[in-house]
């Protein structure tokens, strides 16, 4: 039998490489992990961690405005945003250490330099070359920003981060998680934010009753949201960017982020030398099983491009583990995967959209409440909440549950156990809510809206 140095060599520390790698370790392999960038990856260091903190950060705004209604007098808070941005770092810092600490513990060897593979079994690492019997492609995905003129001007997710000065104005191109979570968070800190989506309505993907109901809850916290508008040009000047649109239209701003999707980050890794195949997009492509066309390379996470979501990485991470080195045969349901956007409100989302839905099944019954929030009727906040249960009347089964407000993420989270255990209609009947809560609504939706 051929000797390797590794029985696993992870590329990329981030949420899928990470988990794979300590899981593997623990289960008594002789595991490598390669990070040239940040322990954590994009979640942790420019993704979910410093972006919920951001949306935290934000919300204040409303917050101490909400207070009046309260009996609380006097706010003249300032926000100061180097303590917020700094406070995240530090943040961050932390977070790093416990990857470093979490890996090393589990008895994984961390190599903090770019991996290239040679051959199927031979990686190129900080300056030397080891073999491991399997190879985990794990890299995951960077920012995707079109060409058009003037493209250097902009900054991605990944700057957004670390800005030296907080902007008073500020571009958004894209429709889709990033542009509108950003959205959020730049007007609640403070800035004039306009949004410039190609398409007539963003989120595509997302149920259309939950994209409508964001839309006219993000236009009035003040964003302007831009339909039907491609750019196509920025020119540079003193600061000031002068963003020229399709429509002849033109806008001057201090910041333009740019958030049209993320590319999988396959280039440059001695993929080809490896003969791994890649998709046109630059995705690994991979089995269920997560293994490419070369036998002992899988891949994981963004860099196959299946859902760009941290937690989907990490159970694909955990699935890899327990095949490679468990000899089980693990498989990923990824039918009712729940997401969150961090806009304002939240959307929380688990199932198929009722466009979907109605495809999918013959007797679809929906069930929609819009209400004001409880704690609204003092503040005075106009802000609203939708909630959507969509139930298949043949079975009486729940298939899916969306909603716009806040927590959204956290009930969706609960509500998406039920739905995963094939919960009824009758079942969410027959719960009792808890009151006086945003959530009980769920289970207290009576009345057939469509
Ligand atoms: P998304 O894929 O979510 O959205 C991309 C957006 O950019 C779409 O609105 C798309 O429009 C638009 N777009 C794409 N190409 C162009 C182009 N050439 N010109 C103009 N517009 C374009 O990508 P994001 O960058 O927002 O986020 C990447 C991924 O990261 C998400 O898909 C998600 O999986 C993950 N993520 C998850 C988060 C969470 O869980 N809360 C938070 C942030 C990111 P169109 O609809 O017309 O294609």
């Amino acid at each position: 039998m051929a000797h390797y140095d590794y029985d696993l060599f992870v590329i990329g520390a981030g949420s899928g490489g990470v988990r794979a790698a300590r899981m593997s370790a623990s289960f008594g392999a002789r595991v490598a992990i390669a990070e040239e960038r940040y322990l954590g990856g994009t979640c942790v260091n420019v993704g979910c961690v410093p972006k919920k903190l951001f949306v935290y950060g934000a919300h204040f705004a409303e917050d101490f405005e909400d207070a009046a209604g309260y009996g609380w007098q006097g706010n003249g808070a300032q926000f100061d945003w180097p303590t917020l941005r700094d406070n995240k770092t530090r943040e961050i810092e932390r977070l790093n250490g416990i990857y470093r600490g979490l890996l090393t513990n589990a008895g994984v060897e961390i190599l903090e330099a770019r991996a290239v593979l040679e051959d199927a079994h031979t990686i190129r690492v900080a300056g030397s070359t080891v073999t491991a019997r399997d190879i985990l492609v794990a890299t995951g995905s960077w920012p995707s920003v079109p060409d058009f003129p003037g493209r250097d001007a902009t900054i991605t997710s990944n700057e957004a981060f670390y800005l030296p000065e907080f902007p008073d104005r500020v571009l958004i191109l894209g429709g889709g998680y990033i542009a509108v979570e950003f959205a959020g968070i730049f007007a609640g800190l403070g800035a004039d934010v306009t949004l410039a989506y190609r398409g007539e309505l963003f989120l595509r993907g997302f149920d259309e009753g939950i994209r409508r109901f964001v839309l006219d809850e993000m236009t009035t916290k003040g964003v302007t949201v831009a339909t039907s508008k491609r750019i196509e040009s920025i020119e540079h000047a003193d600061g000031t960017k002068r963003c020229r649109f399709d429509d002849g239209t033109s806008l001057d701003v201090d910041l333009v982020l740019v958030a049209t999707g993320r590319r999988p980050a396959s280039t440059g890794l001695g993929l080809e030398a490896a003969g791994v195949a890649l998709a046109e997009n630059g995705a690994v492509v991979v089995d269920d099983a997560y293994r490419t066309n070369v036998p002992n390379i899988y891949a994981i996470g963004d860099v196959i491009d299946r859902m760009q979501l941290t937690p989907v990485a990490i159970a694909e991470g955990m699935c890899i583990a327990h095949n490679l080195f468990r000899g089980e045969e693990r498989r990923i349901n990824y039918a009712n995967v729940p997401t969150a956007i961090f806009c304002q409100p939240n959307i929380g989302t688990v199932g198929p959209t009722e466009e979907e839905a109605r495809q999918r099944y013959a007797n679809l019954v929906v069930y929609e409440s819009a209400f004001k929030p409880m704690k609204h009727t003092l503040s005075g906040r106009p802000e609203r909440t939708l909630m959507k249960l969509l139930v298949n009347a043949d079975d009486d089964r729940v298939v899916a549950a969306h909603m716009c407000g806040p927590e959204a993420g956290e009930i969706i989270q609960g509500l998406s156990v039920a739905i995963t255990a094939g919960a009824t209609k009758a079942d969410f009947d027959a719960t009792i809510g808890i009151h006086p809560t945003a959530a009980e609504e769920f289970v207290t939706m009576r009345d057939v809206t469509r």
